[in-house]
């Protein structure tokens, strides 16, 4: 099996295909801690992609409550107890010159150790219809004292951990750099699209064999029973390459990131280097989130699909719980995101003011406008002023930290 280098977890790793990398890769940053459950993005996906008959049960963005909650049914929990029993007590992230190393094994890795047909390339399973039934189960369900279920922890709500706690995972697909879903499928009906590095079914050459329901470990291609064919996100590829008639011809953000009421998301395209890694780009809000600033994390990034999903972890959650989600970084990010310096808190700024895809940004510094304390640290804030810049480097909007204020006046009082 070819190696391919897999940059989250700092090492090599088997894939069933050469690594092959887009110039640009679709990627997205979620800021958990702003997320409200509306599920307007939810909706915005349903009633652009699957409203059709045979598609009742296909949310291909959702939003579910952890960590109970799971569309299908627990899928997490699932795949990370096979993993286990594959390779028991070493599913482990070592620290070793400062970096982290995943040195348990991936999916691709552990289906080596299970008697299966050669089909499997991909350590997964197949969810039963009953787990895909019920995309909310579970909402707004919190976790209390350890093994008592409904029981509120009476010692309540002090950070940085809640004793009683739950929160909102909003998702769609990764649109993975290793895709366990293309690896799986024998037809090679799923590509990945050298563009943007989104990840499609080509539904001429599928014939629903599920492989890839099986293998994907988010469980984001869903089978449909009317055509029996599978179909998955398909990232609302004509508003990123700029053709949806809405887009006039700019890169727009989907569907789901620009209906986004918690102003939670924000997508990009980041520059690939031909091993897999981002390309150096400080100006890009996305590699500055990741890289740079180190506060937004892949979702699961020990399964070895090199997720492009990346998350802003909870502040109030168990920090064992984040760590097991987004990996051994949980407690650099929520420092960081808790104590921002002026750029970050000013690329803060940038999600939704816009629906088009934000290429670069530029940062301008502004006087003080407040000195105090928060959380027993002195704080500083300034009125900085953040630019955002599209594709072809025309500014597509200007914000600042402080928002401003409009008076209404007397004559408009009771309108809106
Ligand atoms: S999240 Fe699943 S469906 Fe999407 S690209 Fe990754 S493996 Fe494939
Ligand atoms: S629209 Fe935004 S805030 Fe609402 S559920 Fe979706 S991600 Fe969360």
């Amino acid at each position: 099996m070819p190696k391919v280098k897999n940059w989250q977890l700092n090492r090599e790793m088997d894939y069933p295909y050469e690594g092959a990398y887009p110039d640009r890769q679709f990627a997205f940053v979620f800021n958990i801690n702003r997320c409200i459950a509306c599920q307007t993005c939810t909706m915005a996906c349903k009633s652009t992609w699957t409203f059709s008959k045979g598609q009742e049960q296909m949310w291909w963005a959702n939003v579910e409550t952890k960590p109970y909650g799971g569309y299908p049914q627990f899928w997490d929990a699932k795949i990370l107890k096979l993993l286990e029993e594959a390779n028991p007590g070493k599913q482990n992230w070592k620290k070793r010159n400062g970096k982290y190393t995943f040195e348990g094994k991936t999916i691709f890795e552990a289906i080596k150790r299970r008697l299966l047909p050669n089909s499997s390339r991909v350590l997964g399973y197949l969810p039963e219809d009953h787990e895909w039934n019920s995309p909310n189960i579970y909402e707004d369900n919190p976790k209390g004292k350890l093994g008592k279920v409904n029981e509120i922890d009476k010692e309540g709500v002090e950070l940085p951990t809640h004793k009683t706690w739950f929160f909102y995972l909003a998702r769609i697909c990764n649109h993975c750099s290793y895709p366990a879903c293309l690896a799986a499928c024998p037809r090679e009906a799923i590509y990945k699209r050298p563009e943007d590095g989104i990840v499609l079914i080509d539904q001429e050459k599928c014939r629903g064999y599920r492989k890839c329901v099986e293998a994907c470990p988010y469980k984001k291609a869903m089978y449909r029973g009317n055509t029996r064919i599978t179909e998955k996100c398909v990232g609302c590829y004509p508003r990123v390459e700029g053709t949806d008639p809405e887009s006039d011809g700019t890169p727009m953000e989907t569907r789901c990131m620009a209906a986004c009421i918690g102003q939670m998301r924000m997508q990009g395209l980041v520059k690939m280097n031909n091993d897999g890694t981002w390309t150096k780009d400080r100006s890009n809000p996305l590699y500055y989130m990741v890289h740079v600033e180190k506060v937004a994390l892949p979702l699961y990034s020990q399964f070895g699909t090199s997720p492009n999903g990346y998350y802003i972890p909870p502040r109030w959650v168990p920090r064992k719980y984040l760590k097991q989600m987004f990996g051994p970084g949980v407690d650099q990010a929520i420092e960081n995101y808790m104590n921002p310096s002026r750029e970050l808190l000013a690329v803060l700024q940038l999600f939704r003011r816009s629906n088009r895809i934000i290429f670069s940004y530029e940062f301008e510094k502004g006087p003080k406008i407040y000195e105090g304390n928060i959380r027993d640290k002195p704080v500083n804030i300034y009125n900085d002023t953040v630019i955002a810049y599209g594709k072809d480097g025309t500014e597509l909007f200007r914000t600042t930290i402080e928002e401003p204020i409009h008076e209404r006046s007397k004559k408009y009082a009771n309108s809106i």
